[in-house]
């Protein structure tokens, strides 16, 4: 998938709009989080040299959160300190309320004194660091990510009220076929209700992507080749259904040779064998084209192993490898050698906290229900067999992913 570099054109957004869009730039922190040292404990703070020399100091006054001790203590002196209250120099150490004792001067009450155990503190104690969190001038965010709640949380810490994203990919879909039907209309006999532009536009709008939807197109030479160019040069990307395999009524594999250069793929696995992809090139535009086959499940698979990473990168985020999980099968799982086999599967997790797995049953590539009952793809490769009840197998959790 070399042949896809991302797009270019941002654009600055408010961040709480900026939400699961993908960061343009690196965002260099423009200041220290934390600003200054200071406690992580509601507690007195002194500095760790005085514990040689001291085991009681004087609490020569208080330091709350936002509202600083001004003063620089001397040898001996301590302060009562709040969480989140800045440290005063020179003070590097935090002992905790719940272990300090203190003593009052019945001549004088406003006099306290802090009695240290030398051996229940160490220098440095409880004592957040200036710029622990986010140093200045450093990459507080790397460009390509996409912002969720923690990156929102990160922004606003730096005093951030806007940043720039890429600008929202847009990928144009169409499914092929005489005997699709869209919502609306009758059922003819024979006929099927469309639902991977359904599924491809949920898919798609997890991504964060707009959907250019052309609805369905006929097995036709004329409508598929004005399908096809007006796809590619409305969107980024075309993503096709139906078509792609060798039926008598597949006239999509030479419209989409005759357009640009394609690859047309067999590929050994199941669901989703046949497969094409390349770049359709029109008015000296380039446009990646994916031609997923037509069984629903098969459109589902493909796009999640295939599809979707390259989409990512196109849009500006880094590619990342499906993070895939081993679990127990409670099932046996036939499959035959030569093909990987992505079977629909429900995982749970066991008294003794490992993942189980089983199948949803059925696995025809057009039981569109396996896929709205499954929770995760049981992924067997190809120079596996049939897996015995209680193997290990490779499951890939759905949930986030589609
Ligand atoms: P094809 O890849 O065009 O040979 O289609 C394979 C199977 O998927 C056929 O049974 C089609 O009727 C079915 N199919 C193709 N496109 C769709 C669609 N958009 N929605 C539902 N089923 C489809
Ligand atoms: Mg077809």
């Amino acid at each position: 998938m070399h042949a896809i570099s991302p797009i270019t054109g941002a654009q600055l957004l408010p961040i709480r709009n900026a939400l699961d869009r993908i960061l343009a730039n690196d965002v260099i922190s423009p200041i220290n989080v934390p600003a200054h040292d200071n406690s992580a404990m509601d507690g007195y703070a002194f500095c760790s040299k005085d514990i040689h020399s001291q085991t009681t100091f004087t609490v020569v006054g208080t330091a709350l959160a936002g509202q600083p001790y001004q003063h620089t203590l001397e040898e001996g002196q301590a302060v009562r300190i709040m969480t989140g209250a800045m440290l005063p120099a020179p003070c590097d150490t935090v002992l905790p309320q719940e272990l300090a004792s203190i003593s009052t001067d019945a001549t004088t009450p406003t006099s306290i004194t802090l009695h240290l155990q030398v051996n229940s503190i160490r220098a440095g104690q409880h004592r957040r660091l200036c710029g622990e969190d986010l140093a200045q001038g450093h990459i507080a965010i790397p460009a390509g990510k996409r912002l969720g709640p923690a990156e929102l949380g990160l922004l606003a810490s730096l005093g951030l009220a806007e940043v720039r994203v890429q600008r929202r990919l847009r990928v144009a879909i169409f499914s092929t076929g005489d005997e699709l039907r869209s919502l609306g209309q009758a059922l003819e006999q024979g006929c099927v209700y469309d639902s991977n532009r359904y599924t491809l536009y949920g898919m798609l709008t997890r991504l964060d992507i707009d959907v250019i939807d052309l609805g369905v197109v006929a097995d036709n030479p004329q409508a598929l080749e004005q399908a096809l160019i007006t796809a590619s040069q409305e969107a980024d990307a075309v993503i096709t259904s139906g078509g792609v395999s060798v039926g008598l009524a597949d006239y999509t594999k030479q419209v989409m040779a005759k357009l640009g250069d394609i690859a047309f793929w067999s590929i050994a696995m199941r669901p989703g064998r046949p497969f094409a992809f390349g770049q359709l090139t029109h008015n000296g535009k380039s446009t990646p084209l994916f031609g997923l086959p037509g069984n629903p499940v098969a459109v589902m698979v493909s796009f999640l192993f295939f599809v979707r990473s390259a989409l990512l990168k196109l849009a500006g985020a880094p590619s990342v490898r499906l993070p895939m999980l081993t679990a127990i099968t409670t099932t046996p799982i036939p499959k035959k050698h030569g093909r990987t086999e992505f079977q629909r599967g429900i995982y749970t997790t066991n008294q003794q906290g490992q993942l189980e797995v089983a199948s949803t049953g059925h696995q025809g590539s057009g039981v569109l229900s396996s896929m709205s009952q499954a929770n995760c793809m049981i992924v067997i490769d190809a120079d596996q067999g049939t897996v015995a009840y209680g193997d290990t197998v490779k499951i890939l959790l759905l949930e986030g992913l589609i």
